[in-house]
C-alpha cells in the first residue's frame, strides 16, 4: 500500500515549492507530498489517486488562482475523498473570505501566508489535522470488519459501541456487500452467529457483547485502585472536563461510562459554537482530544461500565456496578447527562435498532445512502442530524409539531437546512405510526392542521425528542426537582426536604448535591444550560470544589 498523500495546490511556483519543501521536511517518512499548479490539475491528481486506491489525507489549496478558486477545489475534492482534511491557503487580506469559506464549503482550517517559522505556524495545525484524519480513516483492507444485518438491533449496538469508543471499523452488510459472504465462508461463521467482528490477525468474535469487544481490543475493565479521591460517572463533556482537571491537579481520578466517551456531544456531527474551533469540530474529534488529554494528565478511564447504584458509608461512596462489582471513592461527580425518551407511537419500540434510531445519525447515516429518512424533532441535535444525513440520504424530512424551527433551533442551522435541497421541513406534523416487516418501511404522519394522516415510504426514522435526566442510579437522598433534575448548591436550600437531609454545619458547596461530597455537573443538573461549554465549565469547577470538600473531611 502506498503512503497516504498530502496534495498542495498553488498557481505560484515559488509558493508551491516552499509549501512542498516544508511539508516534505516533516512528513516525508509517512506521507507522499504531491503538488499541482491549478485546481483542474489537482482534481485530476485526486481522481488518479482514487483510481489507484491510494489514500488522500489532506488538500492544501491557495484561494486566489486563475480558473478554479481554492474553496471550489476543496469542495470538489470532498466528493472524491470525503475524509481528507481541507485547508485553504490565504493572504492576510483574504482572511474574511477564508472564514466565509469555512462556513460555506465546510473547510477544516485556513493557513495564512507566509507561515514562517513552519514549526510554529504550519506544523502544529497540520499535525492536528493529520491526527484527526488518521483517527477516522483506516486503510480499507486492514483493520476491524463488522459483518451483520443492517436491520439487526445487535449489529446496531456493536456499531454504536465501536463508533462511540472511536474505534475505526468497516461495516459489511451481509445482504448487500459481496465481501461479507467471502469473509463468513472463509472463517466458517454461520448466519446465527451474526454480527461477527473480524480482527486483522484473522480471529473472529461471534455475536459479541460490547464488554467482550472492549476486552478483546485490550481495554481494561478493572479499576487500578481500591480507593479514589474522585470518581466521575458519565464521560460526556462535563465528566471529561472534570477528568482533565482531576488528573492534572493530582487527584486520584477515575472516569466511568456505560457506553464510551463523549456523551451526547460525541454523537454530534459538527459542533460549531465551542470556543477555539473556528471551523467547528465533530463530536468524535472533540471527544478524542479530551479523552487523550485526560488520560495523559493521569485520569483513568473505563468503559463500558454502568453504575447501577451508590451507597454512602461513613462518608465513603460505594458505587455498585451493573456487573456486580464495587468501586469506593471519597467524592463523586454525577455527570450522567440526559437520554432520549422513547417515542410512544405504535411501531417505534419494535423497530428500534431496525430502522428506528435515537440520535445515532453519525453511526447509521452511511447505511442510508440514496434512501429516504425522517428526522423527528426540531432542536439543534435534530438539525445537526438532518444535515449529516443529507450527505448520504436521497431525502431527509424533518418532522416537527411546531410552526417552524425558529423557537427551537439555532439560526446557523436553520440557514444551513434552508440551503440544503434534499432536506424538507414538515411543520405542524406528528409521527403517529411506523410500519414494516422486520424493519422500517413506512411512516404514518399526521397533520396537526386538519388531522389527516398520510402513510409514506421511509427507510429509517431518527428520533431527537424528549430528553430526560439520567439519575435513576442515584440514591433518593440526592434531591431532585419535579422533573427529575438534580438540585445543587443554594438551590437545595429552598427544597422542602433539605433541613431533614443536610446535617452539616456548612452550606452545600456550589454544584454539591444534598449528599456531602456528591457533586453534579452538566445536563442532569437543575438549571443546566444544555450546552457543551457549560457542561465543560461545570465539570472543571467540580475539581476545585472537590479539593474544598476533601480538605473538610
Ligand atoms: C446531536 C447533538 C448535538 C448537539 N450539539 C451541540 C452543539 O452544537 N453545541 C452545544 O453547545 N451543545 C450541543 N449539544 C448539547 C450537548 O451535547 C450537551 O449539553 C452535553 O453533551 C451535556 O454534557 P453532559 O456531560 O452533561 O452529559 P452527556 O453528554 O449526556 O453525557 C452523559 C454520559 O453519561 C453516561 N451515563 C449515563 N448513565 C450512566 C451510568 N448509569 N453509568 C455510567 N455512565 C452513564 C452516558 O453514556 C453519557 O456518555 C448537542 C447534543 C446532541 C444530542
Amino acid at each position: 500500500m502506498n503512503k497516504p498523500v498530502l496534495l498542495v495546490v498553488d498557481d505560484d511556483p515559488q509558493v508551491l515549492a516552499a509549501v512542498r519543501r516544508d511539508l516534505r521536511s516533516r512528513y516525508r517518512d509517512f506521507y507522499t507530498v504531491l503538488s499541482a499548479g491549478s485546481g483542474e490539475e489537482a482534481l485530476a491528481t485526486a481522481r488518479e489517486l482514487k483510481g489507484r486506491g491510494d489514500a488522500l489525507a489532506m488538500v492544501i489549496s491557495d484561494q486566489r488562482m486563475p480558473g478554479m478558486s481554492g474553496d471550489e477545489v476543496l469542495a470538489r475534492s470532498r466528493e472524491l475523498y470525503p475524509l481528507a482534511r481541507r485547508v485553504l491557503l490565504t493572504a492576510y487580506s483574504d482572511i474574511e473570505a477564508a472564514i466565509r469559506a469555512i462556513n460555506e464549503a465546510h473547510l477544516d482550517h485556513y493557513l495564512s501566508k507566509p507561515w514562517d517559522p513552519p514549526e510554529e505556524q504550519l506544523f502544529p495545525a497540520v499535525d492536528d489535522l493529520l491526527d484527526a484524519w488518521q483517527a477516522e480513516s483506516l486503510p480499507e483492507a486492514t483493520g476491524l470488519r463488522l459483518v451483520g444485518h443492517q436491520w439487526s438491533p445487535r449489529s446496531h449496538a456493536i456499531k454504536d459501541f465501536l463508533a462511540g469508543n472511536l474505534i475505526p471499523y468497516r461495516w459489511l452488510d451481509v445482504l448487500r456487500d459481496p465481501d461479507a459472504a467471502k469473509l463468513l465462508v472463509a472463517a466458517g461463521v454461520g448466519e446465527d452467529e451474526l454480527p461477527s467482528l473480524f480482527f486483522p490477525d484473522g480471529s473472529v468474535l461471534r455475536n459479541p457483547e460490547p464488554p467482550q469487544v472492549a476486552e478483546r481490543l485490550g481495554r481494561s475493565l478493572s479499576a487500578a485502585f481500591d480507593l479514589y479521591d474522585l470518581v466521575i460517572v458519565g464521560a460526556g463533556p462535563a465528566g471529561l472536563a472534570a477528568a482533565v482537571y482531576g488528573g492534572s491537579e493530582g487527584l486520584r481520578t477515575l472516569l466511568l461510562d456505560r457506553h464510551g466517551p463523549g456523551g451526547q456531544a460525541g454523537t454530534s456531527s459538527r459542533i460549531e459554537n465551542y470556543l477555539g474551533f473556528p471551523a467547528g469540530v465533530s463530536g468524535s474529534e472533540l471527544t478524542r482530544r479530551a479523552l487523550m488529554q485526560a488520560q495523559r494528565l493521569g485520569a483513568e478511564f473505563l468503559a463500558p461500565i454502568e453504575v447501577a447504584g451508590v451507597a454512602i458509608d461513613a462518608g465513603y461512596k460505594r458505587l455498585a456496578l451493573a456487573d456486580g462489582r464495587e468501586i469506593v471513592t471519597r467524592s463523586l461527580l454525577a455527570a450522567t447527562g440526559m437520554a432520549y425518551r422513547e417515542h410512544p407511537a405504535p411501531g417505534v419500540a419494535e423497530h428500534t435498532g431496525a430502522g428506528v434510531y435515537y440520535g445515532a445519525a453519525t453511526t447509521e447515516a452511511p447505511a442510508f445512502r440514496g434512501r429516504r429518512v425522517i428526522v423527528v424533532g426540531g432542536g439543534n441535535s435534530a438539525g445537526q442530524g438532518a444535515m449529516y444525513l443529507s450527505r448520504y440520504a436521497e431525502e431527509v424530512q424533518i418532522v416537527v409539531r411546531r410552526e417552524g424551527l425558529s423557537e427551537t433551533m439555532s439560526q446557523y442551522l436553520i440557514d444551513q437546512i434552508a440551503q440544503t435541497p434534499n432536506i424538507r421541513l414538515r411543520s405542524r406534523t406528528e409521527l403517529v405510526r411506523i410500519e414494516g416487516e422486520g424493519h422500517v418501511e413506512r411512516a404514518a404522519l399526521s397533520s396537526l392542521e386538519d388531522g389527516s394522516v398520510r402513510v409514506e415510504d421511509a427507510d429509517a426514522v431518527f428520533i431527537f425528542i424528549g430528553t430526560h435526566p439520567r439519575t435513576e442510579w442515584l440514591p433518593p437522598a440526592v434531591l431532585r426537582n419535579a422533573k427529575g433534575f438534580v438540585l445543587t448548591g443554594r438551590d437545595l436550600i429552598a427544597a422542602e426536604a433539605y433541613p431533614k437531609l443536610w446535617k452539616e454545619t456548612r452550606e452545600p458547596l456550589p454544584l454539591e448535591t444534598s449528599v456531602p461530597g456528591v457533586f453534579a455537573a452538566g445536563d442532569l443538573r437543575a438549571g443546566a444550560m444544555n450546552r457543551v461549554a457549560s457542561a465543560v465549565g461545570e465539570g472543571s469547577m467540580v475539581v476545585r470544589l472537590t479539593h474544598e470538600y476533601l480538605a473538610l473531611t
